[in-house]
């Protein structure tokens, strides 16, 4: 027979009861050692909590710091400042927008980037 727990092939007269399952010894003791054992996925979840979501890479801290210093500011303006070619700018710009990081507005009929 095999211990329902971690499936060890286990002699009959090996064989605990607890609840309702058949377990080898191993298992039973590990049981009644922690009735509560502290789940390694609870605190392996805690530690890797993704954070990775609101991280920005170098280019887009250039575009939030240049914001900070300088207010809103036409796109091309600011990617022409950080020396970025428009496309470029777009493509960080997306992830920002979408962190509500920076957003756009407009501003005298133009369309500024601005810190959310
Ligand atoms: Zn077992």
């Amino acid at each position: 027979m095999k211990c329902q727990k971690c499936g060890a092939e286990i002699n009959a007269d090996e064989a605990m009861e607890a609840r309702g399952q058949t377990m080898c010894e191993d298992c039973y003791i590990d049981l009644a050692a922690k009735p509560k054992a502290c789940d390694p996925w609870a605190v392996y979840s805690a530690k890797n909590l993704p954070s990775s979501g609101s991280t920005v890479n170098e280019q887009q801290s250039a575009i939030i710091n240049y914001l900070k210093k300088n207010g809103p500011t036409p796109p091309e303006k600011l990617a022409a400042d950080l020396g970025m070619r428009m496309d470029d700018f777009e493509r960080e710009m997306a992830p920002l927008r979408h962190m509500e990081k920076v957003g756009a507005r407009l501003q005298e009929g133009r369309k500024v980037i601005c810190l959310w």
